[in-house]
């Protein structure tokens, strides 16, 4: 039996299986992310950033969250980890997603990146988070004040403001 969770990188991969373990734990779901037997491959970027794209609350336990939040979860990471290595940088903010999308969709994506650095893969766009070290920063969504918090040894970014759902 694998003991790795579904790779959000790979065609065909089940997120129920993820969901079976989260939601029998008491662990956040903040910890559960970094967790490789629930779902593969997300670094601490990732994980900040998608709670908050989805507003869920990053301190929500693996029982109490909802399998439709968990569904948006792996959705958005489904989303997110392939146009990351396409343009071979993490790209979470939503105008900078829209304009990645739109440049894979145009077949363009492998030249517009060459054309605008060279060989280089990685500064196509601005590096910008939308929590991910921004601690005391304004929230993009709610203008509350992004915080900071060690849990599991890992720095979590996240704006308890609006960063509620479970
Ligand atoms: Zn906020």
């Amino acid at each position: 039996m694998s003991t790795l969770g579904p790779d959000p990188l790979r065609r065909v991969q089940d997120p129920g299986l993820g969901f079976a373990r989260v939601h029998r734990s008491r662990r956040t779901i903040a910890e559960l992310l970094m967790e490789q037997s629930v779902v593969a491959g997300v670094g601490n970027v990732y994980r900040c950033e998608v709670l908050h794209r989805l507003a869920v609350d990053p301190l929500t336990r693996g029982v109490d969250l909802s399998p439709e939040t968990w569904q948006e979860i792996w959705d958005d990471l489904v989303l997110l980890m392939p146009l990351g290595r396409t343009f071979g940088q993490i790209i979470t903010i939503p105008e900078q997603v829209e304009q990645a999308l739109r440049w894979r969709r145009s077949g363009r994506a492998r030249a517009i990146t060459r054309s605008l650095t060279g060989e280089r893969l990685g500064d196509t766009f601005e590096r910008r988070f939308l929590v991910y070290k921004r601690t005391g920063e304004t929230c993009p969504r709610c203008g509350g004040t992004v915080a900071l918090r060690e849990l599991g040894g890992r720095r979590l970014y996240w704006c308890p403001a609006c960063q509620t759902r479970h």
